[in-house]
């Protein structure tokens, strides 16, 4: 998609849980080549926006487009073949693999046929090629020389990098994150920004889903901000950091 051009749609998009409205009629749109912020505060319904645009959870009604054809209601593998990579809140990962191992095997852990059983599918081109992508992903994002650690070795912020080269394994043209800076350090987080920073340089798209404001607002295009699963806001951070709802709701002024 060129630069600029409609990627991904979200509209009036609803999930209700039981009588619970997690996601109450949310719509944004993000253009190809925009890092998008989606913040709010804890049980907003950020994940769960996530999980209905990657098909982890069934829409209660609305319809999410990407590169203007309809994407809800397919399988996660589909919209993932599309171009639609995710990382998850909580790191996912097997920890007395190596980085290389984990990244490489990326696509089969999160199948329910597990990475063993995958392993011993696989045949050696496809496992060659496996993990030849996945070593160019790590030296992409600048982790490379810690491919052979054990993934459980390292700190949190090398391993949401990890996560991160894992999700570029197949090629997205929109990765989505859920929380990729919570519980780093300051350091950790300028290193991520530095990383997110060049993916968009790249030409790739993110949505971010963010509870440090600090962190979104240095990085982001534009922002969405939820609570209570309605849209409160959307616009630059400029314009949502002008916004009075948010500034009561947010930044406590
Ligand atoms: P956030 O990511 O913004 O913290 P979530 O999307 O995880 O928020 O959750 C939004 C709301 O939906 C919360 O009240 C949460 O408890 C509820 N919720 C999330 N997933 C489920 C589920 N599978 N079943 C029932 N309620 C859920
Ligand atoms: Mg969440």
């Amino acid at each position: 998609p060129a630069k600029g051009a409609l990627l991904l749609e979200v509209d009036a998009v609803r999930k209700a849980f039981g009588g619970l409205v997690a996601v109450n009629d949310v719509s944004f749109a993000l253009r190809a080549g925009d890092i998008f912020g989606l913040i709010g505060p804890n049980g907003a319904g950020k994940s769960t926006t996530f999980n209905l645009i990657t098909g982890v959870l069934a829409l209660t009604s609305g319809q999410v487009r990407f590169n203007g054809q309809r994407i809800d209601g397919l399988p996660s593998r589909t919209i993932a073949r599309r171009g639609i990579s995710r990382t998850f809140q909580h790191v996912k990962m097997i920890p007395e693999m190596t980085v290389l191992e984990n990244v490489a095997l990326g696509g089969y852990l999160r199948t329910e046929s597990g990475a063993v059983r995958a392993m011993l599918r696989l045949d050696r081109a496809e496992e060659r090629r496996l993990f030849a992508e996945a070593e160019a992903q790590l030296q992409r994002i600048g982790l490379a020389d810690r491919m052979h650690e054990l993934a459980g070795n390292l700190a949190l912020g090398p391993q949401r990098l990890m996560e991160i080269a894992r999700a570029l394994c197949t090629d997205p043209a929109l990765l989505l994150l859920d929380e990729p800076a919570a519980g780093l350090r300051l350091k950790e987080k300028e290193a991520l920004a530095a990383v997110l920073r060049q993916l968009k340089a790249e030409g790739l798209s993110i949505l971010l889903v963010e509870h440090d404001m600090d962190f979104v607002m240095g990085l982001v295009d534009r922002i969405v901000v939820m609570e209570f699963g309605t849209r409160l806001i959307e616009g630059t951070p400029e314009e949502v950091q002008a916004s009075p709802a948010v500034r009561a709701a947010y930044l406590g002024t």
